[in-house]
């Protein structure tokens, strides 16, 4: 059949008008909205944020409602990440705050850690530290196992100053700056063994 071009432009809107008048008549209440339904963030404060997951650095924005946490998402203004967050970042709210699966209420975290906590060699419970001793002890540990371990020679005579009994392994946080500092201060006390996570 051959189709002119009054016939074609007959044809299509024939079926724009059939389109139509299905979606008037089909109407999902997937498409409405319920105005008895108080947005969510409607009286929060927002504030902007920086993803703590790797130093890629996305922006987030973080709404706060009586000092709670309720919502976070990619903040579109952001000049590195536009808006986006990956996996990670976007499950950034549950550091906080998480909804419970019967009632779908925002509420803190019950699993969240907000003070170190050290669990003894042969021991199967963790207990909590302070700051001040945990840095005294971690100090400690690092001293102890280089004086024991430091070798100034290998067995040919070699002069080597290393410890091979430890290691540094950086988290993805850090950034290009932070792990130059890390690695010099890492090979001053003569560790071989120096790696770092790479972003997500
Ligand atoms: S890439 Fe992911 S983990 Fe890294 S800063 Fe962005 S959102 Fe966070």
């Amino acid at each position: 059949m051959e189709l002119t071009r009054r016939g074609f432009l007959a044809a299509g809107g024939a079926a724009l008008a059939g389109s139509m008048a299905f979606e008037l008549s089909n109407q999902s209440s997937a498409f409405a909205f319920d105005a008895d339904q108080e947005w969510k963030l409607v009286n929060t404060d927002e504030y902007t944020n920086i993803c703590c997951y790797c130093s890629g650095g996305c922006g987030s924005i973080i709404s706060v409602q009586d000092g709670e946490l309720i919502n976070l998402e990619g903040d579109v203004d952001h000049p590195i990440s536009a808006g986006g967050l990956c996996s990670k970042g976007a499950t950034m709210f549950q550091l906080r705050s998480v909804v419970t699966e019967d009632t779908r209420k925002v509420i803190p975290n019950p699993n969240r850690r907000t003070k170190p906590m050290v669990r003894r060699p042969g021991k199967a419970d963790w207990e909590n530290i302070s700051w001040d001793d945990l840095i005294s002890e971690v100090a400690r540990h690092v001293k102890d196992t280089r004086d024991a371990t430091f070798e100034e020679t290998d067995k040919d005579g070699v002069v080597v100053n290393r410890t091979l009994a430890m290691a540094s392994l950086g988290g993805s946080q850090q950034n290009n700056e932070e792990d130059y500092l890390i690695v010099k201060a890492m090979r001053s006390l003569g560790l071989v063994a120096i790696d770092n996570q790479a972003r997500v």
